[in-house]
């Protein structure tokens, strides 16, 4: 009897940065690989709506390459919807989904009830994606695993290996043995080498597939020019005595963030000032990081295995309930506040930007990658107004982009990492960036390694044979 090839199909993240989820086919297993939201444009946040093109039941295993809500954010909807296998991932990985999903089920429902609150939605009563309760629930599913060790799930094999893009980010290698032995690489969000904090993303396994991430497919960071802007920027709003708002992603980029704000400091590159982490995920986040630190784990660099506590920062004042945050409001700089979200599409970042935004004194630092249709992007792009919180807020801050630090890999860092591998692949799929990136990184894989590498269609499903 023909056994049929193992089937790969795309259904998220192709055309878009977000939506991670990969459906591995092999005879009658079915396997997804990352199970993320849609985020960003409302286009992309209605595909969250939509029924999977699979049925749920038929699904065997999930595996995360990392919490990232683009990555894991819709297990909860999955698991709701009739799931019943294992969610595996490493326990970096499952830390953070207990920290990301309830608080993702939490922020849906508040969106639902504040739409409803306001009569916008087209859909009386407007319901949340899913619930906090629903999170929880799925977290039951999780069953982490260590680096490195070999997962066994029917016809398949698994490896999660170091990325180097957060806390228990994974790169996963799949094998299938049958019909024929074939192997798949999926690098999740790739990490940098120089990352601060994590060590590099471990070198490429064998692969006869690539699924390859392409976020800064086009273009290349630059750490010390970064480094320096960010400097100045803080610098220059100190004088004016303006405060510095650095919306940042709870998970990681905070980390990031503090780690240079300790170094510019010790360097007498900036003054000392009061810091605030005005997010309580980023505060859990933080904690879960100065555990992987503290236990010693092996994607932690060792040079900064035996740093001082971020939470021994004596300028670091850390804000955890809604009346501190509020609090912030009435005080004048110089200071510093980092608060979620990243994009700033939500979080308490959004009543920082909306009482700072209208004086020139002011500060934004934008320190990570801004999606299409966030209000990042707008600031980015030079938006004369944002909307935010039902009002139009005039800009008058100075906006500042420092994109180096981002937990991306960039053009250069992915080829010379694709350039570690010891086996040619038979074919690239470059997922995961906007549509210029991810058709540049096509580009340079083809004229620069040689290789075959296609950027596929959402959807669409290529056979591995
Ligand atoms: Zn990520």
């Amino acid at each position: 009897m023909n056994v049929p090839a193992p089937i790969l199909r795309f259904l998220g993240a192709a055309g878009t940065v977000t939506g991670s989820k990969f459906l591995l086919t092999v005879a009658a297993h079915r396997v997804l690989i990352d199970c993320g939201l849609f985020q960003g444009l409302k286009q992309l946040r209605l595909m969250n709506w939509q029924p999977l093109p699979v049925d749920v039941h038929g699904i065997d295993a999930v595996l995360l390459t990392h919490a990232h809500l683009d990555h894991s954010g819709y297990v909860p909807a999955l698991v709701r919807d009739g799931f019943r296998g294992k969610v595996i991932s490493t326990p970096g990985t499952h830390s953070l989904c207990r920290v990301l999903l309830p608080d993702s089920g939490h922020l849906q429902e508040e969106e639902a009830d504040y739409a409803n609150a306001k009569g916008y939605s087209k859909h009386s009563p407007a319901l949340p994606l899913y619930t906090e309760t629903d999170a929880w629930n799925s977290l039951e599913r999780f069953s982490p695993t260590q680096f490195d060790t070999r997962v066994e799930l029917g016809p398949i094999t698994a490896q999660f290996l170091r990325a180097g893009h957060i806390v228990g980010s994974s790169l996963i290698s799949i094998e299938i043995n049958s019909p024929r032995r074939k192997r798949i690489l999926f690098t999740g969000d790739l990490g940098r080498p120089t990352h601060p904090i994590l060590r590099p993303p471990a070198p490429p396994p064998a692969a006869d597939v690539i699924v390859i991430e392409s976020t800064y497919g086009d273009r290349i960071h630059d750490d010390a020019a970064s480094l320096q802007r960010f400097a100045d920027a803080i610098s220059k709003t100190f004088e004016r005595g303006g405060v510095v708002i650095i919306p940042s992603f709870a998970v990681d980029r905070t980390e990031v963030i503090l780690h240079h704000l300790a170094r510019l400091r010790d360097a007498g590159r900036i003054q000392r000032t009061p810091t605030f982490v005005d997010s309580p995920m980023a505060l859990a986040a933080l904690r879960i990081y100065e555990e992987s630190i503290a236990r010693g784990s092996p994607e932690i660099r060792t040079d900064i295995a035996h740093a001082k506590s971020f939470f021994d920062d004596q300028d670091l004042t850390e804000v955890k309930t809604v009346q501190e945050s509020i609090r912030l409001n009435s005080m004048s700089g110089p200071m510093i506040i980092i608060s979620a979200s990243g994009m700033a599409s939500g979080g308490r970042v959004l009543h920082h930007l909306k009482r700072r935004l209208p004086d020139r004194r002011n500060t934004v630092i934008l320190v990570g990658f801004q999606a299409a249709g966030t209000r990042g992007r707008s600031l980015l792009d030079g938006a004369p107004t944002v909307k935010m919180l039902g009002d139009y807020v005039p800009v008058a801050a100075e906006i500042v982009d420092v994109p180096g630090f981002s937990s991306h890999a960039d053009q250069r860092e992915i080829l010379n990492w694709l350039k570690l591998a010891t086996v040619r692949p038979q074919i690239v799929y470059v997922v995961h960036g906007e549509p210029p990136a991810s058709e540049a990184l096509r580009a340079r894989i083809t004229h620069e390694l040689g290789w075959n590498a296609v950027v596929p269609r959402n959807l669409e499903q290529v056979r591995i044979d």
